[in-house]
């Protein structure tokens, strides 16, 4: 008789996107004529990038010869983009890393879902709330979640809240914990740390032997030049933090999939009875087995995001998305709203009107404006009374969502 993970029973039945699905099917079957713009998932809508498609092409006709034909790639992902991820997104910021310290895979949201497979089941982890709802589901598939409270909260998880009261930046808990799970720019608050606050953080941890597992998977939005672009370049980061960029958002890739982890080689893990091993070598041992590598075609579009040409398209790109954050974050403030983030990021977090709770808030900019928002308490806890506004729509999209708020709201 095959038994269950039964971690897997104790995840909530719906996934939030899918209640607001619902919702929003049920207000559609109910409003036909209704023009409904979504601020609400976080996906891409501008089409990749001509040096990508380009790539691509170049890449799929080489598969078709025998000579260019590739197999089986190297697990780790080939040298030709792990040589230009070093070059560009390290080596640019003064990061030396070396080529086997980086894995290329499928996206971020994998690697950030396997990692728990070379860490022990009953470390203790740590959150800021609200939060990506991976980390919470994937350590709790993984044994390390306990068991969901009444009020939210995961019985055997740290949560560090993240609220308009601390201006978005954690506060260190008084509770120990072993991994801690930091994204910046954030998602879903749009906010980020700056050098000195993320040092405290790295430096924390190296005091206290914990493990940061940091997802920059928005990078590429930072506008502010005091705001770090990799963990890296806070010194020590290297002796304690794993990090996991992606290129969807960077270059429109949610479609395609290609993303990267860093696991520095000085970075040491233990084994119960206080032994250093390497979780490089824990993690490569993973991926040679668990991993085939990620398509050739694909990882040559990503090696195309660095070239000349892709520089400028990706940053067209995101300049597009960063317009629709001020046009959204200048709307809303003129209104009166209090809001964060949208400045280093294309999401802005808004606080609901007296209080309201984030579902009720949902629900009024759907009946009322027919603009799908995302409800912040499905974030986590501290998400309650917040909603989360994505700039990745379109930019009349925008702009007409935004007059229909200003209408909706005086
Ligand atoms: N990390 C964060 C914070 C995200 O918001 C997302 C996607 O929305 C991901 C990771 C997933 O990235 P990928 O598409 O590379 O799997």
């Amino acid at each position: 008789m095959a038994l269950v993970n039964e971690n897997f029973l104790k995840l909530p039945e719906n996934y939030l996107f899918s209640d607001i699905a619902k919702k929003v099917n049920v207000f559609k079957a109910t409003h036909p004529k209704a023009k409904i713009i979504s601020l609400g998932i976080g996906d891409v809508t501008q089409p990749l990038p001509e040096a990508v498609i380009m790539a691509l092409h170049k890449a799929v006709d080489e598969m078709g010869i025998q000579e260019t034909f590739r197999g089986y790639g190297p697990e780790q992902g080939y040298r030709f983009l792990i040589d230009a991820i070093l070059k560009n997104d390290y080596e640019s910021r003064g990061i030396d890393l070396d080529p086997d310290e980086i894995f290329i895979s499928d996206g971020a949201k994998s690697d950030i879902g396997n990692i728990g497979d070379i860490l022990r089941h009953d470390n203790t982890i740590a959150v800021t709330d609200p939060v990506y709802p991976v980390y919470i589901d994937s350590n709790v598939m993984g044994v390390r979640g306990g068991d969901l409270l009444s009020d939210g909260h995961w019985s055997n998880i740290v949560y560090i809240p993240c609220t308009a009261e601390n201006n978005f930046v954690p506060d260190i808990p008084v509770k120990p914990f072993d991994m801690l799970y930091l994204c910046y720019p954030n998602n879903p608050t749009g906010t980020v740390l700056n050098r000195k606050q993320l040092k405290q953080w790295v430096d924390y941890a190296i005091k206290n032997n914990v493990l940061i597992l940091y997802d920059s998977a928005y990078e590429a939005y930072i506008q502010e030049e005091d705001i770090p672009h990799s963990i890296y370049e806070i010194k020590g980061a290297r002796n304690v933090a794993i990090e996991f960029r992606s290129f969807s958002k960077t270059a429109g890739f949610t479609g395609l999939r290609c993303g990267y982890t860093v696991v520095p080689k000085s970075l040491k893990g233990f084994t119960l009875n206080g032994q250093e091993t390497s979780l490089n070598r824990l993690w490569n041992r993973r991926q040679c087995t668990k991993f085939n590598g990620t398509a050739y075609i694909v990882q040559r579009a990503a090696e195309a995001v660095y070239s000349q040409e892709g520089k400028v398209q990706v940053k067209k790109t995101i300049d597009i998305y960063m317009e629709n954050a001020r046009i959204l974050t200048n709307g809303l403030k003129s209104l009166g709203f209090q809001l964060f983030g949208g400045v280093n990021a294309p999401y802005v977090w808004l606080k609901t009107q007296s209080g309201m709770s984030s579902w009720k808030f949902f629900d009024l900019l759907l009946y009322e404006a027919n603009i799908i928002v995302t409800p912040g308490v499905g974030f986590g806890p501290a998400g309650e009374g917040y909603v989360r506004l994505t700039a990745f729509g379109k930019k009349e999209d925008t702009l007409e969502a935004m007059e229909r708020i200003r209408l909706w709201a005086v």
